[in-house]
Protein backbone atom coordinates (compact mmCIF):
# COMPACT_ATOMS: atom_id res chain seq x y z
CA UNK A 1 0.00 0.00 0.00
CA UNK A 2 1.27 3.35 -1.04
CA UNK A 3 2.44 5.76 1.85
CA UNK A 4 0.07 8.50 2.56
CA UNK A 5 2.68 11.76 2.57
CA UNK A 6 2.85 15.31 4.03
CA UNK A 7 2.28 17.28 1.05
CA UNK A 8 1.83 20.67 2.34
CA UNK A 9 1.45 22.35 6.09
CA UNK A 10 -0.14 26.13 5.23
CA UNK A 11 -0.99 28.57 8.38
CA UNK A 12 -2.78 31.44 8.51
CA UNK A 13 -3.93 33.68 11.84
CA UNK A 14 -7.43 34.59 12.20
CA UNK A 15 -8.51 37.46 13.89
CA UNK A 16 -12.33 37.32 15.87
CA UNK A 17 -14.10 39.54 17.87
CA UNK A 18 -14.84 38.49 21.09
CA UNK A 19 -18.82 39.64 22.38
CA UNK A 20 -17.51 41.79 25.13
CA UNK A 21 -14.08 43.11 26.77
CA UNK A 22 -12.62 39.69 28.44
CA UNK A 23 -11.16 41.37 31.50
CA UNK A 24 -7.93 39.01 32.23
CA UNK A 25 -5.34 40.20 35.46
CA UNK A 26 -2.73 40.25 32.54
CA UNK A 27 -4.80 41.81 29.93
CA UNK A 28 -8.22 42.51 28.21
CA UNK A 29 -9.23 41.16 25.50
CA UNK A 30 -11.65 42.39 22.34
CA UNK A 31 -10.95 39.99 19.72
CA UNK A 32 -9.04 36.14 19.48
CA UNK A 33 -6.37 35.96 17.14
CA UNK A 34 -5.86 31.34 16.30
CA UNK A 35 -3.44 30.19 14.37
CA UNK A 36 -4.92 27.90 11.87
CA UNK A 37 -3.26 24.63 10.84
CA UNK A 38 -4.08 22.86 7.46
CA UNK A 39 -1.74 19.80 6.32
CA UNK A 40 -3.05 18.28 2.71
CA UNK A 41 -1.83 14.85 2.48
CA UNK A 42 -0.70 12.92 -0.94
CA UNK A 43 -3.98 11.28 -0.69
CA UNK A 44 -5.96 13.98 -1.01
CA UNK A 45 -7.07 13.88 2.92
CA UNK A 46 -7.02 17.23 4.66
CA UNK A 47 -5.98 17.80 8.59
CA UNK A 48 -7.13 20.72 10.27
CA UNK A 49 -5.67 21.92 13.66
CA UNK A 50 -5.80 25.27 15.72
CA UNK A 51 -2.95 26.83 18.15
CA UNK A 52 -4.27 29.84 19.99
CA UNK A 53 -3.22 31.89 23.39
CA UNK A 54 -4.70 34.57 25.20
CA UNK A 55 -3.58 37.96 25.42
CA UNK A 56 -0.94 38.21 22.98
CA UNK A 57 2.13 37.21 24.58
CA UNK A 58 0.51 38.15 28.54
CA UNK A 59 -0.32 34.78 29.31
CA UNK A 60 2.32 32.43 28.10
CA UNK A 61 5.82 32.32 26.35
CA UNK A 62 3.91 31.75 22.88
CA UNK A 63 1.89 34.41 20.47
CA UNK A 64 -0.34 33.63 17.31
CA UNK A 65 2.70 35.30 15.52
CA UNK A 66 5.61 33.12 16.99
CA UNK A 67 3.19 29.92 16.72
CA UNK A 68 2.78 30.66 12.94
CA UNK A 69 6.57 31.21 12.24
CA UNK A 70 7.38 27.92 14.86
CA UNK A 71 5.27 26.16 11.87
CA UNK A 72 6.12 27.85 8.95
CA UNK A 73 10.34 27.74 9.67
CA UNK A 74 10.71 24.64 11.39
CA UNK A 75 7.99 22.59 11.59
CA UNK A 76 6.70 22.36 8.22
CA UNK A 77 10.21 21.61 6.33
CA UNK A 78 10.73 19.41 8.44
CA UNK A 79 7.38 16.63 7.87
CA UNK A 80 7.03 17.64 4.56
CA UNK A 81 7.18 14.26 3.07
CA UNK A 82 6.43 12.47 6.47
CA UNK A 83 4.35 9.52 6.83
CA UNK A 84 0.86 11.17 7.38
CA UNK A 85 0.10 8.43 8.81
CA UNK A 86 2.85 7.79 11.62
CA UNK A 87 1.61 10.59 14.28
CA UNK A 88 3.43 9.35 17.17
CA UNK A 89 6.43 9.66 14.63
CA UNK A 90 6.28 13.15 13.61
CA UNK A 91 5.86 14.42 16.79
CA UNK A 92 8.54 12.68 18.27
CA UNK A 93 10.80 14.13 14.97
CA UNK A 94 8.87 17.51 16.01
CA UNK A 95 10.22 17.18 20.17
CA UNK A 96 13.86 16.31 19.06
CA UNK A 97 14.07 19.61 16.44
CA UNK A 98 11.93 22.07 18.40
CA UNK A 99 12.77 22.99 21.95
CA UNK A 100 9.30 24.73 23.40
CA UNK A 101 6.76 25.90 21.45
CA UNK A 102 4.09 23.39 23.19
CA UNK A 103 0.89 25.47 21.52
CA UNK A 104 2.69 25.25 18.01
CA UNK A 105 3.18 21.42 17.96
CA UNK A 106 -0.35 21.00 19.33
CA UNK A 107 -1.94 22.74 16.11
CA UNK A 108 0.16 20.71 14.03
CA UNK A 109 -0.42 17.63 15.84
CA UNK A 110 -4.50 18.21 16.07
CA UNK A 111 -3.97 18.18 12.68
CA UNK A 112 -2.31 14.88 11.93
CA UNK A 113 -4.81 13.59 14.21
CA UNK A 114 -7.48 14.73 12.05
CA UNK A 115 -6.21 13.98 9.08
CA UNK A 116 -5.68 10.26 10.17
CA UNK A 117 -9.10 9.99 11.66
CA UNK A 118 -11.09 11.42 8.30
CA UNK A 119 -8.72 8.83 6.58
CA UNK A 120 -9.94 5.45 8.51
CA UNK A 121 -13.75 6.87 8.67
CA UNK A 122 -13.48 7.26 12.75
CA UNK A 123 -13.45 10.29 15.39
CA UNK A 124 -10.26 10.75 16.89
CA UNK A 125 -11.56 9.91 19.88
CA UNK A 126 -11.32 6.55 18.72
CA UNK A 127 -7.89 6.61 18.10
CA UNK A 128 -7.94 7.26 21.53
CA UNK A 129 -9.97 3.92 22.55
CA UNK A 130 -12.71 5.30 22.80
CA UNK A 131 -15.34 7.93 24.16
CA UNK A 132 -17.32 6.85 27.16
CA UNK A 133 -19.46 10.57 27.48
CA UNK A 134 -21.93 12.04 24.78
CA UNK A 135 -21.57 15.42 26.87
CA UNK A 136 -19.39 17.15 29.21
CA UNK A 137 -20.54 19.65 31.89
CA UNK A 138 -19.03 23.45 30.76
CA UNK A 139 -18.20 26.14 32.52
CA UNK A 140 -18.57 30.01 31.92
CA UNK A 141 -16.50 32.76 32.33
CA UNK A 142 -17.66 36.21 34.03
CA UNK A 143 -14.99 38.30 33.09
CA UNK A 144 -16.81 41.64 31.63
CA UNK A 145 -14.92 43.71 34.90
CA UNK A 146 -18.48 44.63 36.41
CA UNK A 147 -20.01 42.83 39.11
CA UNK A 148 -23.56 43.97 38.16
CA UNK A 149 -22.95 42.84 34.56
CA UNK A 150 -21.22 39.38 36.00
CA UNK A 151 -24.63 38.91 37.45
CA UNK A 152 -26.93 39.59 34.95
CA UNK A 153 -24.83 37.45 32.34
CA UNK A 154 -24.73 34.67 35.39
CA UNK A 155 -28.58 34.48 35.81
CA UNK A 156 -29.25 34.65 32.12
CA UNK A 157 -27.16 31.70 31.41
CA UNK A 158 -28.88 29.67 34.48
CA UNK A 159 -32.05 30.48 33.20
CA UNK A 160 -31.09 29.57 29.51
CA UNK A 161 -29.57 26.18 31.23
CA UNK A 162 -26.44 26.97 29.41
CA UNK A 163 -24.15 27.05 32.31
CA UNK A 164 -24.26 26.63 35.67
CA UNK A 165 -20.39 26.85 36.70
CA UNK A 166 -19.16 30.06 36.55
CA UNK A 167 -15.19 31.04 36.71
CA UNK A 168 -14.90 34.58 37.66
CA UNK A 169 -11.50 36.20 36.44
CA UNK A 170 -10.16 37.91 39.39
CA UNK A 171 -6.65 39.32 40.89
CA UNK A 172 -6.42 42.91 38.79
CA UNK A 173 -8.08 44.68 41.97
CA UNK A 174 -7.31 44.70 45.12
CA UNK A 175 -7.41 40.80 47.15
CA UNK A 176 -10.44 43.02 49.35
CA UNK A 177 -12.42 44.41 46.00
CA UNK A 178 -12.04 40.85 44.71
CA UNK A 179 -13.11 38.88 47.48
CA UNK A 180 -16.29 41.45 47.65
CA UNK A 181 -17.08 40.87 44.09
CA UNK A 182 -16.65 37.11 44.25
CA UNK A 183 -19.41 36.97 47.57
CA UNK A 184 -21.65 39.04 45.47
CA UNK A 185 -22.01 37.05 42.70
CA UNK A 186 -21.98 33.78 44.92
CA UNK A 187 -25.07 35.79 46.91
CA UNK A 188 -26.39 36.31 43.83
CA UNK A 189 -26.50 32.71 42.01
CA UNK A 190 -26.89 30.85 45.44
CA UNK A 191 -27.12 27.08 44.95
CA UNK A 192 -28.36 27.58 41.71
CA UNK A 193 -24.42 27.66 40.34
CA UNK A 194 -20.85 26.67 41.01
CA UNK A 195 -18.49 30.03 41.92
CA UNK A 196 -15.03 29.60 40.71
CA UNK A 197 -12.11 32.13 40.43
CA UNK A 198 -9.05 32.02 38.33
CA UNK A 199 -6.59 34.59 39.39
CA UNK A 200 -3.90 33.88 36.42
CA UNK A 201 -0.63 34.05 38.82
CA UNK A 202 -1.65 37.85 39.88
CA UNK A 203 -1.47 37.23 43.71
CA UNK A 204 1.94 37.14 46.13
CA UNK A 205 1.70 34.23 48.90
CA UNK A 206 0.55 37.10 51.13
CA UNK A 207 -2.35 38.04 48.84
CA UNK A 208 -3.19 34.21 48.20
CA UNK A 209 -3.81 33.37 52.27
CA UNK A 210 -6.14 36.21 52.63
CA UNK A 211 -7.65 36.13 49.35
CA UNK A 212 -8.85 32.31 50.04
CA UNK A 213 -9.88 32.20 53.38
CA UNK A 214 -12.08 34.98 52.28
CA UNK A 215 -13.24 33.13 49.30
CA UNK A 216 -14.07 30.34 51.09
CA UNK A 217 -15.99 32.14 53.23
CA UNK A 218 -17.75 33.36 50.29
CA UNK A 219 -18.88 30.01 49.42
CA UNK A 220 -16.52 29.86 46.39
CA UNK A 221 -15.37 26.48 45.68
CA UNK A 222 -11.84 26.61 43.44
CA UNK A 223 -9.22 29.31 43.17
CA UNK A 224 -6.82 28.33 39.88
CA UNK A 225 -3.31 29.46 39.67
CA UNK A 226 -3.36 31.94 42.56
CA UNK A 227 0.22 32.33 42.17
CA UNK A 228 3.31 31.99 39.70
CA UNK A 229 3.54 29.03 37.99
CA UNK A 230 6.89 28.41 39.69
CA UNK A 231 5.95 28.31 43.12
CA UNK A 232 5.31 25.10 43.77
CA UNK A 233 5.85 25.08 47.97
CA UNK A 234 3.68 28.47 48.17
CA UNK A 235 0.82 26.50 45.90
CA UNK A 236 1.48 23.14 48.22
CA UNK A 237 1.29 25.13 51.34
CA UNK A 238 -2.24 26.77 50.10
CA UNK A 239 -3.36 23.49 49.10
CA UNK A 240 -2.99 22.19 52.25
CA UNK A 241 -3.96 25.10 54.44
CA UNK A 242 -7.53 25.81 53.08
CA UNK A 243 -10.75 23.85 52.25
CA UNK A 244 -11.11 25.80 49.10
CA UNK A 245 -9.67 23.45 45.92
CA UNK A 246 -6.33 24.88 44.48
CA UNK A 247 -6.20 23.94 40.98
CA UNK A 248 -3.40 24.23 38.36
CA UNK A 249 -2.76 26.06 35.18
CA UNK A 250 -0.31 28.11 33.90
CA UNK A 251 1.69 25.12 35.98
CA UNK A 252 1.40 22.51 33.82
CA UNK A 253 3.43 22.21 31.11
CA UNK A 254 3.24 19.07 29.53
CA UNK A 255 3.67 15.37 31.53
CA UNK A 256 6.95 16.17 33.01
CA UNK A 257 5.19 19.47 34.75
CA UNK A 258 2.69 17.27 35.88
CA UNK A 259 4.99 15.14 37.85
CA UNK A 260 6.49 17.86 39.38
CA UNK A 261 3.52 19.68 40.25
CA UNK A 262 2.18 15.87 41.47
CA UNK A 263 5.18 15.33 43.57
CA UNK A 264 4.95 18.34 45.55
CA UNK A 265 0.93 18.09 45.99
CA UNK A 266 1.15 21.47 44.52
CA UNK A 267 -2.54 21.53 44.01
CA UNK A 268 -5.76 19.74 44.44
CA UNK A 269 -6.89 20.05 40.56
CA UNK A 270 -5.34 19.87 37.35
CA UNK A 271 -6.71 22.45 34.67
CA UNK A 272 -5.63 20.06 31.52
CA UNK A 273 -5.01 21.89 28.34
CA UNK A 274 -4.26 20.18 25.12
CA UNK A 275 -2.45 23.90 23.57
CA UNK A 276 -0.64 23.99 26.92
CA UNK A 277 0.23 20.55 26.95
CA UNK A 278 1.43 20.44 23.28
CA UNK A 279 -0.93 18.40 22.07
CA UNK A 280 -3.52 15.82 22.24
CA UNK A 281 -0.95 12.75 23.26
CA UNK A 282 0.76 14.73 25.84
CA UNK A 283 -2.29 16.00 27.64
CA UNK A 284 -3.29 12.39 27.80
CA UNK A 285 0.06 12.33 29.82
CA UNK A 286 -0.56 14.95 31.90
CA UNK A 287 -4.44 13.26 33.16
CA UNK A 288 -2.78 9.70 33.69
CA UNK A 289 -0.24 11.42 35.31
CA UNK A 290 -3.56 13.39 37.60
CA UNK A 291 -5.13 10.51 37.61
CA UNK A 292 -2.75 8.51 38.99
CA UNK A 293 -1.79 10.65 41.79
CA UNK A 294 -5.21 11.01 42.94
CA UNK A 295 -5.41 14.78 41.47
CA UNK A 296 -9.25 15.59 40.17
CA UNK A 297 -9.18 16.75 36.78
CA UNK A 298 -10.31 20.02 34.87
CA UNK A 299 -10.82 20.35 30.96
CA UNK A 300 -9.32 23.85 30.51
CA UNK A 301 -9.36 26.24 27.31
CA UNK A 302 -7.36 28.47 25.60
CA UNK A 303 -10.68 29.72 24.28
CA UNK A 304 -10.21 28.46 21.19
CA UNK A 305 -12.43 28.44 18.22
CA UNK A 306 -14.86 25.74 17.76
CA UNK A 307 -11.76 23.88 15.75
CA UNK A 308 -9.65 23.75 18.97
CA UNK A 309 -13.13 23.20 21.07
CA UNK A 310 -13.52 20.00 18.73
CA UNK A 311 -9.96 18.80 19.12
CA UNK A 312 -10.15 18.97 22.75
CA UNK A 313 -13.78 17.43 23.30
CA UNK A 314 -12.59 14.40 21.45
CA UNK A 315 -9.73 13.61 23.96
CA UNK A 316 -11.46 14.60 27.05
CA UNK A 317 -14.73 12.61 26.07
CA UNK A 318 -11.88 9.46 26.73
CA UNK A 319 -11.44 10.44 30.36
CA UNK A 320 -13.39 8.60 32.74
CA UNK A 321 -13.60 11.35 35.48
CA UNK A 322 -13.53 15.29 35.11
CA UNK A 323 -14.57 15.98 38.75
CA UNK A 324 -14.77 19.74 38.07
CA UNK A 325 -16.39 19.39 34.28
CA UNK A 326 -15.00 21.44 31.68
CA UNK A 327 -14.48 25.40 30.57
CA UNK A 328 -15.26 24.11 26.41
CA UNK A 329 -17.13 27.31 25.76
CA UNK A 330 -14.73 29.45 23.70
CA UNK A 331 -16.50 29.66 20.59
CA UNK A 332 -19.62 31.36 22.79
CA UNK A 333 -17.07 34.09 23.05
CA UNK A 334 -16.32 34.74 19.75
CA UNK A 335 -19.24 37.33 17.84
CA UNK A 336 -19.08 34.71 15.05
CA UNK A 337 -18.60 30.86 14.17
CA UNK A 338 -15.97 29.55 11.95
CA UNK A 339 -17.64 25.87 11.47
CA UNK A 340 -19.81 24.67 9.09
CA UNK A 341 -21.45 23.20 11.82
CA UNK A 342 -21.17 24.95 15.37
CA UNK A 343 -20.58 22.68 18.43
CA UNK A 344 -23.97 22.16 20.31
CA UNK A 345 -24.03 23.88 24.05
CA UNK A 346 -27.70 22.71 26.00
CA UNK A 347 -28.43 21.49 29.33
CA UNK A 348 -25.27 22.75 31.48
CA UNK A 349 -23.40 20.65 28.74
CA UNK A 350 -20.89 20.43 25.73
CA UNK A 351 -21.88 17.68 23.30
CA UNK A 352 -18.73 15.73 22.06
CA UNK A 353 -19.00 16.21 17.86
CA UNK A 354 -19.87 13.81 15.67
CA UNK A 355 -18.21 12.69 12.53
CA UNK A 356 -14.26 11.36 11.45
CA UNK A 357 -10.94 13.17 12.85
CA UNK A 358 -11.92 16.12 15.10
CA UNK A 359 -15.19 16.42 13.87
CA UNK A 360 -15.22 19.99 12.80
CA UNK A 361 -15.70 21.22 9.22
CA UNK A 362 -14.57 24.97 8.12
CA UNK A 363 -17.20 27.39 6.98
CA UNK A 364 -14.51 29.07 3.87
CA UNK A 365 -16.29 32.09 3.79
CA UNK A 366 -16.07 33.01 7.65
CA UNK A 367 -12.04 31.81 7.23
CA UNK A 368 -11.40 34.54 3.89
CA UNK A 369 -13.74 36.93 6.17
CA UNK A 370 -11.44 36.72 9.27
CA UNK A 371 -8.07 35.95 8.34
CA UNK A 372 -5.30 38.72 8.86
CA UNK A 373 -3.64 39.00 5.82
CA UNK A 374 -7.06 38.98 3.83
CA UNK A 375 -6.52 42.83 4.11
CA UNK A 376 -8.62 43.51 7.36
CA UNK A 377 -6.16 44.78 10.87
CA UNK A 378 -6.79 43.05 14.27
CA UNK A 379 -7.66 46.88 15.29
CA UNK A 380 -10.21 47.37 12.27
CA UNK A 381 -11.62 43.74 13.28
CA UNK A 382 -11.95 44.56 16.99
CA UNK A 383 -13.54 47.74 16.27
CA UNK A 384 -11.68 49.53 18.42
MG1 LIG B 1 -6.59 29.55 33.97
Amino acid sequence: MPVTKIDQIETLILDIPTIRGHVLSMATMRAQSAVLVTIRFSDGSVGIGEGTTIGGLSYGAESPESIRSAIDTYVTPALTGWNGDDVNGAIQHIDRLVKGNRIAKAAVEIALWDGLGKRLGVPVAQLFGGAVHERLPVAWTLASGNSETDIAEALEMIEMRRHNIFKLKIGKRSVAEDVAHVARIKQAVGAAASVRVDVNTAWSLQDARWGLRGLQDAGCELVEQPLPARYRRAMAELTAGYEIAVMADEALNGPEDALEVAKARAADVFAVKVAQSGGLKKAAEVIAIGQAAGFSLYGGTMLETGLGTAAALQLFATVERLDWGTEFFGPLLLTDEILAEPIAYRDFCVEIPKGPGIGATLDPDKIRFFRRDGGRTLKAVAGE
